[in-house]
C-alpha cells in the first residue's frame, strides 16, 4: 500500500526525448542555474527544484527607489579567471565602484586627508582577501593582522602619540572590514593562510543599477535578447522544498515538502553549506559518509547583513562622495550603551559597533546601504525595525549631526540570510580545523560525488562552498555548476 501511494506522487524528470538522461538540480541559485543551463543545452532532461518563491538564491536584486539594489551578492570581484566577468564583459554593463570610504570619528575629530590616506594604506598593507600568506596552520587571520598592524604603527608613528592613538582606534574598524571578506563573526575564527584566491583585475565592479540578477538573466538566455527557444525557465519549480534525497544504485529520488517526489538518473545538490550543516543528518538516504559529514561540520559559514535605507531627500554630500567608515573613540565606546540603550548589547559590546560602513548606491540618489559585520548580525536580522532605524540615525547624528539635517527614512529593507532556513548564512570560509583535517582541500572533499557500484554519480554537489579557491563568490558558484554538468556530459559522451 505504501509503495502504491509513493508511486502516485512521483514525477519523472521532464524529457523532450525519452532517451535523454534525466537530472534533478536542487536549488535555483547561480550554481544550480549554471548546471541547468549546460545540461539543458546538451540535451539532458533537467528539473530544477527551488525552495524559495523566486530564483537566484543568494543573488537577490530588488527594485528600491530609482534602481535595483542587492541584498545578496553585489560586486563582480575581479576579471581574470572569472566566469561572471567573462560572460558579461562584451555587454559593457559593469562599472568600477570607485569607493573611497572616508574614516570618520565619533568625537568628530576627523583626520586630515593625508593621514586618512595613510590609514587607508595601513589597512591595505595589513589585510587582503587573498589567503596566500604562508603562515603556520594554526595562525588566525586576526592574530596575523594584529601583529602586522601593531608593528607597522609602531614603526610609522611610534614617536607621534596622537597619530599612534588614532591608528590604534582604527583596529576595530579594520576588523569589521576584514569580516566582510571573510564572512565570519570574528577574524580569530579564520586561518591566516587559506586557499581563497582573488581574480586579477578590478575587484569591485558594480552592475550600474541593474543588479547582480543580470547574471541570472544571462544564464537563462533572457538578456541581452530573449532566446525564445531556450526554455530552461519552464523546468524550474519554485516553492518546492526538497526534504529527502534518496540515492540508489540505478536512480535517485527527491522528495518534497508538498508531498511530491521526483525520480531521475542523477541529482545535483546546490544549497548552501549552512543548509547542509542544519540538515545533512536527516536529508540524505542512505546517510552521507563520515568523511563528508566531517567536512560539512568543519567548514565555516556565518553572515553579514546589509540594511538599505531610502530617504525623502538626499542629505549627504554630492560630488564624488562614496561613503563613510566609522571609528569609535575609546570614550564614546564606553558611553554608547548609556546613550543608546536599545537593541542587543552583550559583554560590553554594542550592536552599533558592528556597522562597518555606509555607502551610496549606484543610480539610486536617495538610498544608502549600511553594512554590518560581526557577532550581532543574527540579532539584527530580527531586531525591531524601528530600533534598527533609530540606532542608525543615532549613529549618523553622533558622527556628524551638526553638518546635516538627517530625515527619517521612508523605506527600509534588509537581508535575512542567517535566519532564512534555505540559506543559514551568507558565504562559506575555510577553518583551521578543516584545513588541518583535509589538507588537500576541504572544499573538494565537499564536492566529491557519490557514485554507484559502476562508478556513475547518483548524487553530486555544487555551490560556492564546493569550489577549491573561489568559494564564497558567485563566479565560484557558477564554475561549480558547470563542473558538475561537465561531469555528466563526459559520462554520456
Ligand atoms: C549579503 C551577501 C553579499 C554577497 N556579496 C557577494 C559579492 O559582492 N560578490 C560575489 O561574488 N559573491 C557575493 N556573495 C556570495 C554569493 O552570493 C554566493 O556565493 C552565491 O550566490 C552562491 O550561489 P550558490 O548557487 O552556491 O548558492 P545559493 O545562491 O544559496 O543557491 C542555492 C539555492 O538552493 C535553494 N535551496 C535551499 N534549500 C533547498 C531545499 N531543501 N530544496 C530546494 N531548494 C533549496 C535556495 O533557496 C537557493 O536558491 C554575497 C552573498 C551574500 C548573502
Amino acid at each position: 500500500m505504501q509503495f502504491i501511494v509513493l508511486i502516485t506522487i512521483l514525477h519523472f524528470a521532464f524529457a523532450d526525448n525519452v532517451n535523454s538522461p534525466s537530472v534533478i538540480i536542487i536549488g535555483a541559485g547561480p550554481s544550480g542555474l549554471a548546471a541547468g543551463r549546460k545540461l539543458y543545452e546538451n540535451g539532458f532532461a533537467v528539473t530544477i527544484l527551488e525552495a524559495e518563491n523566486r530564483i537566484g538564491g543568494r543573488v537577490h536584486s530588488v527594485k528600491f527607489g530609482d534602481a535595483y539594489v542587492d541584498l545578496g551578492a553585489e560586486w563582480c570581484h575581479g576579471e581574470e579567471d572569472n566566469i561572471v566577468y567573462q560572460m558579461v564583459r562584451p555587454l559593457g554593463i559593469l562599472r568600477h565602484s570607485n569607493y573611497d570610504y572616508h574614516l570618520i570619528f565619533s568625537d568628530r575629530n576627523n583626520v586630515d586627508e593625508s593621514f586618512d590616506n595613510e590609514l587607508d594604506e595601513l589597512y591595505d598593507s595589513t589585510y587582503t582577501a587573498d589567503g596566500n600568506r604562508n603562515q603556520s596552520i594554526d595562525t588566525t587571520v586576526g592574530e596575523y593582522c594584529i601583529r602586522i598592524f601593531n608593528s607597522t604603527i609602531r614603526e610609522k608613528w611610534g614617536d607621534d602619540k596622537d597619530k599612534f592613538r588614532t591608528a590604534m582606534m582604527c583596529l576595530e574598524t579594520f576588523h569589521r572590514y576584514a569580516l566582510s571578506d571573510e564572512g565570519s563573526f570574528s577574524w580569530l575564527d579564520v586561518p591566516a593562510t587559506n586557499d581563497y584566491r582573488n581574480c586579477e583585475g578590478d575587484l569591485e565592479q558594480n552592475w550600474n543599477g541593474r543588479g547582480y540578477k543580470t547574471i541570472l538573466e544571462i544564464l537563462l538566455k533572457r538578456f541581452p535578447t530573449a532566446d525564445k527557444s531556450f526554455r530552461l525557465d519552464k523546468r524550474i519549480k519554485v516553492n518546492t522544498e526538497v526534504v529527502e534525497v534518496i540515492y540508489e544504485e540505478d536512480f535517485s529520488v527527491a522528495l518534497c515538502a508538498d508531498g511530491s517526489g521526483y525520480v531521475a538518473d542523477h541529482i545535483i545538490f546546490t544549497p548552501s553549506l549552512g543548509v547542509l550543516k542544519h540538515q545533512y543528518k536527516t536529508l540524505f538516504r542512505p546517510p552521507l559518509s563520515p568523511r563528508k559529514a566531517q567536512v560539512i561540520e568543519e567548514l565555516g559559514i556565518s553572515a553579514v547583513i546589509k540594511v538599505m535605507l531610502h530617504f525623502p531627500w538626499r542629505w549627504w554630500p554630492k560630488g564624488d562622495f562614496t561613503g563613510w567608515t566609522f571609528v569609535w573613540t575609546y570614550e564614546d565606546k564606553e558611553m554608547l550603551p548609556i546613550e543608546f540603550p536599545y537593541g542587543p548589547i552583550r559583554h560590553d559590546q554594542h550592536w552599533l559597533r558592528n556597522i562597518m560602513s555606509i555607502y551610496r548606491l549606484e543610480q539610486n540618489p536617495q538610498a544608502l546601504s549600511v553594512w554590518f559585520t560581526g557577532e550581532f548580525v543574527p540579532d539584527l536580522e530580527l531586531l525591531d525595525e524601528h530600533i534598527l532605524i533609530e540606532g542608525i540615525l543615532f549613529m549618523l547624528n553622533k558622527f556628524f549631526g551638526d553638518l546635516y539635517f538627517i530625515p527619517y527614512p521612508d523605506k527600509m529593507i534588509r537581508g535575512d540570510w542567517y535566519s532564512n532556513p534555505h540559506f543559514h548564512g551568507t558565504y562559506s570560509y575555510q577553518t583551521i580545523i578543516a584545513r588541518e583535517h583535509f589538507p588537500e582541500s576541504p572544499n573538494l572533499v565537499l564536492a566529491e560525488p557519490i557514485l554507484n557500484k559502476r562508478g556513475i554519480p547518483r548524487l553530486q554537489f555544487a555551490g560556492e562552498a564546493t569550489h577549491p579557491y573561489h568559494y564564497s563568490t558567485v563566479h565560484g558558484a557558477i564554475e561549480t555548476g558547470f563542473r558538475e554538468a561537465d561531469r555528466l556530459i563526459k559520462i554520456y559522451k
